[in-house]
């Protein structure tokens, strides 16, 4: 997809940015993204470009308890859909859950493209596009959802979400999975599962919890569920950061 050598030191990087970049041009991803994307590769390059032990653990953790869950729902936004389509509508699949797209800067051709974009990559269903549910406290663009969506979910899965939205969405009583680089944003602080992680390798890393968790009985479940300690995890990647696994990272 990209004429980057898989051999150069920041591979994994620049193909980030092309499909980041490629989002863009195909009307899926708000120049906003751009943004997003470039806070996160800071992060990223911080955290040593690798899952943490304790992001493995959150990773684990949010498996459990989506597949515990009555209604999960997947919230999909412009970078989500730029960066792991496939991956995304797959962990929909492992654990039974809705996609929504769900974007900070709605409109309705942007939703229907990464609708488009996501049956393109496999999936059947995609909603966002009714919008006739709402998230309160929110004013009405940043708010609206679909009522049988994220508004009748029990567990949502919040990758890249804005710390604002994440706090409402805590207010209306969801379990949030939130997947964010950043320990110290909002987001992930709201979250009952922050897993500090690139989404691109989070997405797939619980999708593959998923199916190692598909014949455990609830209560093992709800053991995993109950044994992971959001703070300690935001701890872990934050001593990461100042510990300098970065410089690991590129051979440095
Ligand atoms: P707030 O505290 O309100 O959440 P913020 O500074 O986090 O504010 P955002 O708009 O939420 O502002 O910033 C985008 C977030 O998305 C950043 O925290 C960034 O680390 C994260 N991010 C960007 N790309 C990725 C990615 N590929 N995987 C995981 N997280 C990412
Ligand atoms: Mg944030």
């Amino acid at each position: 997809e990209t004429e980057i050598p898989e051999d150069h030191p920041r591979y994994a990087s620049l193909v980030t940015r092309h499909r980041i970049e490629a989002g863009v041009e195909k009307g899926i991803t708000s120049k906003q993204g751009l943004i997003a994307q470039g806070r996160g590769e800071a992060f990223d390059y911080l955290l040593g470009e690798r899952t943490l032990p304790s992001a493995d653990a959150a990773a684990r953790a949010a498996a459990a308890t989506l597949l515990l869950a009555e209604r999960p729902v997947i919230s999909v936004n412009g970078n989500v859909a730029a960066l792991a389509p496939s991956e995304t509508v797959d962990l929909a699949a492992a654990v039974d859950a809705d996609l929504e797209v769900n974007l900070f800067n709605h409109t309705d051709e942007r939703v229907r493209r990464i609708a488009d974009h996501l049956r393109e990559h496999g999936a059947d269903e995609v909603k966002g596009l009714a919008g006739d549910g709402e998230i309160p406290g929110l004013d009405h663009a940043r708010g609206v959802v679909d009522a049988d969506g994220i508004e009748a979910a029990d567990v949502v899965v919040v990758p890249l979400e804005d710390g604002d939205r994440a706090a409402a969405l805590d207010a209306m009583g969801k379990t949030e999975i939130v997947i964010d680089l950043n320990p110290g944003s909002r987001s992930p602080r709201t979250a009952d599962v922050p897993i500090i992680d690139n989404l691109i390798r989070a997405v797939p890393n619980v999708a593959a919890h998923a199916r190692d968790l598909a014949d455990a009985m609830p209560e093992e479940l709800r053991g995993i569920v109950d044994e992971f300690d959001a703070a300690a995890a935001l701890d872990a990647a934050e001593a990461a950061i100042r510990e300098g696994s970065f410089a690991d990272a590129d051979g440095s």
